[in-house]
């Protein structure tokens, strides 16, 4: 098995979506990405992703790559439940493991793992490995993980805050260590990822000890789509008055919530800090309290973490939106003496993937020597 150099392919499969990318180490170059969209629907020409992995893969080896210069395939899977906290090599077992995972993450796992199957058919022999995006969450204490509902719940039904971007927080929280010149334990950090979902993570030491998903990406900040936070009887007080399934009231919360919910103008902040602009009330409101509700997070993970390098804020809306990065640096100045730095840091899960995929690939076959 070639380790110390060659290609790394990232997949990330969504329910409708392929994104890779081609990574030659030890460079990290990325030599080639793309993203198949529309899979499955009407008029789009990829029926499953078993043929959208086979374009992804014509379209690599039609650019003169060979299939053995690719050294492993490194997948996101986003549930690992208690089982994954590390990236795994990935095995009949394994793939069993992960379907059974497919119950606490049904949007998502199911996706992923049509992936690995796909490559495992069209890239025979080539070593796949999982990287979970709950893993850098595993460091999250008892008292923060475990709801307030029966203990057996979480004994027999697995029910705790699990967490999700969990690449994405550690990604960030390794480079702003660099940036701070710290090694990643002696820093303490707020993370915040904003993109279509979000979340915050407060990070002790390097390890992530809370964040605002929990037993699914449902629960915390308000996102594109999902309500994030809200009274939990409100499912049983809205399930009596719109008379809808429990299914139909699910996709209510992630699909018609959110920005787009309160909005009634979409889930795009970009759109919505226009129709802002043109004094539309509810784009103004959606705005609001989707900054209002991140400040009540990373208030409470200040006193979390008693000490504060940095607030790092990442993903689209992390990236762009300097109005919610400065609405939380003046009220941090108002109450601390000395506020943590504002920093903003692009994301690349898809580097992390393929990092951690050789370093796993690098220990393999240090056993086998
Ligand atoms: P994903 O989670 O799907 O990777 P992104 O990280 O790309 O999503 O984030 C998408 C969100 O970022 C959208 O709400 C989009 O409107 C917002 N966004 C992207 N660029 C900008 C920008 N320049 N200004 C404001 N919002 C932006």
């Amino acid at each position: 098995m070639k380790a110390k150099t060659g290609l790394i392919l990232t997949i990330n499969c969504g329910s409708s979506s392929i994104k890779y990318k081609l990574f030659s180490f030890p460079s990290e170059k990325v030599i080639t990405k793309g993203v198949i969209e529309h899979i499955g629907e009407a008029g789009a020409g990829v029926k499953d992703h078993h043929e959208g992995l086979k374009k992804v893969l014509d379209e690599i080896l039609g650019s003169g790559i060979s299939k053995d210069e690719i050294s492993a395939i490194g997948h996101r899977v986003v549930h690992g439940g208690e089982e994954f906290i590390e990236p795994v090599l990935i095995s009949a077992e394994v793939v069993r493991k992960i379907k059974e995972l497919s119950k606490l993450a049904p949007l998502h796992n199911p996706a992923n793992l049509e992936g690995i199957i796909a490559c495992e058919k069209i890239l025979k022999g080539v070593p796949q490995v999982a990287v979970f995006d709950t893993a850098f969450h595993s460091s999250i204490p008892e008292y923060a993980y475990i709801y307030a509902l029966p203990y057996e719940y979480y004994q027999n039904y697995g029910v705790r805050r699990y967490g999700f971007h969990g690449t994405s927080h550690w990604y960030v929280c390794l480079s702003a260590a660099k940036k701070l010149k710290k090694s990643p334990s002696k820093v303490n950090l707020i993370t915040c990822h904003l993109g279509n979902g979000c979340s915050v993570t407060a990070i002790k030491e390097g390890r992530s000890v809370d964040t605002s998903m929990g037993f699914t990406p449902l629960e915390g900040l308000v996102m594109g789509t999902r309500c994030g936070d809200i009274d939990p009887a409100l499912v049983l007080y809205l399930q009596g008055q719109l008379k809808v399934s429990a299914d139909q009231l699910g996709k209510i919360m992630n699909k018609e919530s959110g920005l787009k919910g309160i909005s009634g103008v979409s889930n795009d902040f970009r759109e919505l800090i226009e129709a802002r602009a043109k004094n539309n009330k509810r784009a103004a409101l959606a705005i609001e309290i989707f900054k209002y509700r991140l400040l009540k997070y990373i208030g409470a993970y200040c006193l979390v973490l008693g000490k504060v390098d940095a607030i790092v804020f990442t993903g689209g809306i992390g990236e762009n939106v300097k109005e919610i990065r400065d609405y939380v640096g003046q009220r941090l100045k108002r109450l601390l003496k000395n506020p943590p730095k504002i920093m903003v840091i692009p994301t690349d899960e898809e580097l992390m993937i393929a990092k951690r995929t050789m370093k796993l690939l690098k220990r393999i076959s240090k056993r086998g020597q």
